[in-house]
């Protein structure tokens, strides 16, 4: 029982991933979704959205008045998101290595190895816990699901 309740714990983390307009419209939905699945991270709660444009302002406020804030906030709300809440052990920082780097994603990742420019990158997720906190509330409320995940012993020692 120690040891349930001590990995329970250390899985509580959970994260906003939001695959673009683009990753919708490129047909990449899916194998973004795998990407994350194949890790182990544990999928709670999903959503199709088009975004008001306040949402997205909201949502990327903290580049309000860079020279790109208006181009991404047209790119954002150019389209279907894939709004996503994804559980695990570590998800914040992993989910990030992940996706790739902002400028110059590395290949291996998403970013890197399905797109070429910074403004038509794919994927969104949040860069720390407060962030994801933020932005979960912000997308989705309290929307989630908490539900038993069977295979946590075969992914968690
Ligand atoms: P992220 O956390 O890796 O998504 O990157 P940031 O928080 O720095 O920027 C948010 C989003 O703004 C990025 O994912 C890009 O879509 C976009 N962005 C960031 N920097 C640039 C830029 O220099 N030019 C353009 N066009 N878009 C940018
Ligand atoms: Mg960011």
């Amino acid at each position: 029982i120690a040891r349930t309740s001590q990995l329970h714990a250390s899985l509580t983390q959970t994260t906003f991933i939001a695959v673009k307009p683009d990753g919708v419209n490129r047909r990449l939905v899916g194998k973004i979704i795998q990407r994350f699945e194949e890790k182990g991270f544990q999928l709670v709660a999903m959503k199709m959205i088009q975004p008001p444009r306040e949402l997205v302002e909201e949502h990327y406020a903290e580049h309000k008045g860079k020279g790109f804030y208006n181009g991404l906030v047209d790119y954002l709300c150019g389209g279907p998101v894939v709004a996503m809440q994804w559980k695990g052990k570590g998800v914040i920082a992993r989910s990030r290595a992940m996706m790739g780097a902002t400028k110059d994603a590395a290949p291996g990742t998403i970013r890197g190895d399905f797109s070429i420019e910074v403004g038509r990158n794919l994927v969104h997720g949040s860069d720390c816990a407060e962030a994801a906190e933020r932005e979960i509330k912000l997308w989705f409320g309290e929307d989630k699901i908490n539900y038993e995940d069977a295979c946590e012993k075969w992914i968690y020692e």
